[in-house]
């Protein structure tokens, strides 16, 4: 396709504002699948995707629109996730388009999310499109909404198109706009190849595919590329484009996006952010990559049967291939034999990674309670960072304890304001601004980051009914009285159970923690003594009960298919248990202390 008839763009919204639907919407009008094809919200590919209804990966599609003046044009739309666990993925979307459209549905108005992640186009220049979307919505308010858009974000409103993703009414006009206002890519296509790796994954039968936006020059098959990064060189053995299945092509020429295979088999082979060019144009400049992601909460990981490590470790690289944000490095743990430390971006990526390994690659895993990373200054002078609660050195070591602070962003309806700075306060939260936005009220708040990645998502949810926004990120260090809780289990400290909180939070949490725990921990031939305990003060105790007989012994003599039952649902329920010392613990237990309040 001719450069001037390409449009690359993405979607900014926030979960449930009708990005998908919009995005089916798209294909079916282009025609880039038959109807029977155009399953429900085919973007979402990935099944744990469907199950959740977010979008966790950013794909692509490239659809062909004959506009109203009969020119065809291509049309690359960079498919971005909504969740706040996930706006890295939103910027290095961004970085492949020349636009993007901002849907805000129009019966409830602007969020947070939306509001950071269109503030992170407009830095990387692109046009931004407002779109009112759900306008068959008895209750959509479009005229309020695009005074919202205009009041908080500062985007002009006046024009946005009126649509519903869901009926199809408004989505040829959409189109049309899209065309005329974002501008088409550049790129000389005689140029030396210049191409930016959006993405990466690895494919069982092809190796690492990438995902490409081709800056300059052009990309055919049997081509030998250049990795810059790595500075290794392979053949392309086949290239295309999503339509939005993959489909291949003989070249990709500047300004288009698309996938590479260079059967490359190893999986570090092709970083996300990297730069390829030609293997007799090694010396192209590198393209700007991406900003690397820290993870704010870290977890161990640790196979229930240790035979699994190796395949562990090689389920690991290969997600975090595609995933920038995961981070993994080996950690033993007394209580739970060989595993891995691993860096996420919050709870609901911890959540989605723990699924995938589960699920893609068959591992049974145990997860301990995350934790956030802390700044320590040691006595000696000398500064270390910690994110696991067994490392930490002792109490006397430690100059100052200082715990990771996020500078949070909230929008709310007014109504529910109170609440809302309720659950701040209560989460050691100072408010650092509160401003009136329209019907929205915009509240800027520094919260530690321990009290934000856990559940604070879930609880603003709940105190809002559900209307209330957040974004967050990274402000600073700060010092704070804050001390480690160790859980003992018939006197044997357990490593993996260890947490760190705050001093005014420890009494409270040491005694929730081993009431749930008492719950969880199945009853034994002895009794279990659970305690935890600030270094050598115990600050709560809990017995489990000796089981007095044998659970299947009511059974005998009677009816046996019972008893096999009986039998089968507790080996079910010991998959998940790990041996400490001589008691057995269920996964739930070490996520016990995430229930704690
Ligand atoms: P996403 O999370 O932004 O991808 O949102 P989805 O596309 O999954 O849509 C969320 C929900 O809103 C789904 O139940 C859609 O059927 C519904 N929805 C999307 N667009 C419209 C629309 O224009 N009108 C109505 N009434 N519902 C819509
Ligand atoms: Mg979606």
């Amino acid at each position: 396709t001719d450069i001037t008839h390409i449009r690359n763009f993405s979607i900014i919204a926030h979960i449930d504002h009708g990005k998908s639907t919009l995005a089916d919407r798209f294909i079916q009008v282009c025609g880039g699948l038959s109807d029977r094809e155009l399953k429900e919200q085919v973007l979402d590919s990935m099944d744990l995707e469907r199950e959740r209804g977010i979008t966790i990966k950013a794909q692509s599609v490239t659809l062909y629109y004959t506009a109203r003046n009969g020119e065809t044009y291509q049309l690359n739309f960079i498919d971005t996730p909504g969740h706040v666990d996930f706006s890295y993925e939103v910027s290095r979307s961004l970085s492949a388009c020349e636009g993007a459209l901002l849907v805000v549905d129009a019966a409830q108005g602007v969020e947070a999310q939306s509001v950071a992640n269109c503030y992170t186009a407009i830095e990387q220049d692109l046009e931004v499109l407002p779109v009112l979307n759900k306008v068959d919505l008895p209750q959509a308010e479009p005229d309020r909404v695009a005074e919202e858009i205009e009041e908080i974000i500062g985007l002009d409103a006046l024009d946005a198109c009126h649509v519903s993703a869901k009926t199809g009414v408004g989505v040829p006009d959409l189109l049309e706009q899209l065309i005329e206002r974002i501008p088409a890519p550049q790129g000389d296509r005689e140029e030396r190849l210049q191409a930016l790796i959006i993405d990466s994954w690895f494919d069982n039968y092809m190796g690492v595919i990438s995902l490409v936006r081709i800056r300059y020059g052009r990309l055919k098959k049997g081509d030998k590329i250049h990795v810059k990064s790595t500075g290794q060189n392979h053949v392309v053995d086949s290239l295309g484009i999503f339509t939005p299945k993959r489909k291949e092509t003989k070249v990709l020429e500047a300004g288009e996006v698309g996938w590479v295979s260079a059967t490359i088999k190893d999986i570090k082979g092709a970083p996300v952010g990297d730069t390829l060019t030609h293997a007799n144009t090694p010396d192209v400049a590198m393209l700007p990559g991406f900003k690397k992601v820290k993870p704010q909460v870290y977890a161990g990981m640790f196979p229930v049967n240790a035979d699994d490590y190796e395949d562990f470790r090689d389920a690991l690289g290969k997600l975090a291939l595609n995933d920038a944000s995961l981070f993994y490095e080996p950690e033993n743990s007394d209580a739970l034999g060989f595993g891995f430390r691993v860096g996420f971006l919050g709870m609901l990526h911890m959540e989605i990674i723990h699924e995938r390994l589960e699920r893609e690659y068959d591992l049974d895993l145990i997860t301990t309670a995350p934790t956030v990373v802390y700044e320590l200054l040691l006595s000696d002078g000398e500064t270390i960072y910690v994110d696991n609660p067994s490392e930490l050195p002792e109490g006397n070591k430690i100059e100052e304890f200082r715990e990771p602070i996020a500078r949070v962003n909230i929008l709310t309806p007014q109504e529910y304001v109170g609440n809302v700075i309720t659950l701040c306060t209560e989460r050691r939260g100072e408010q650092i601004n509160l401003q009136y936005l329209g019907k929205q009220i915009s509240l800027t708040y520094d919260i530690p980051m321990a009290e934000v990645v856990l559940d604070f998502f879930d609880r603003l949810k709940s105190a809002s009914r559900g209307y209330a926004s957040l974004e967050y990120a990274f402000e600073r260090f700060q010092p704070a009285k804050l001390v480690k809780v160790d859980v003992l289990i018939n006197g044997d400290k357990v490593d993996a159970l260890a947490m760190i909180c705050h001093l005014d939070h420890s009494a409270h949490r040491g005694r929730v923690l081993t009431e749930k725990m008492k719950e969880l921990v199945p009853r034994q031939m002895f009794d279990v003594a659970i305690q935890a305990a600030i270094g050598s003060k115990i600050i709560a105790r809990q017995t489990v009960k000796a089981l007095r007989k044998n659970v299947t012994a009511k059974c005998y003599g009677g009816d046996v298919s019972r008893k096999k039952k009986l039998l089968q649902k507790q080996k079910e329920g010991k998959k998940r248990m790990k041996q400490v010392g001589n008691v057995e613990i269920p996964q739930a237990a070490f996520l016990a202390v995430l229930k704690v309040d």
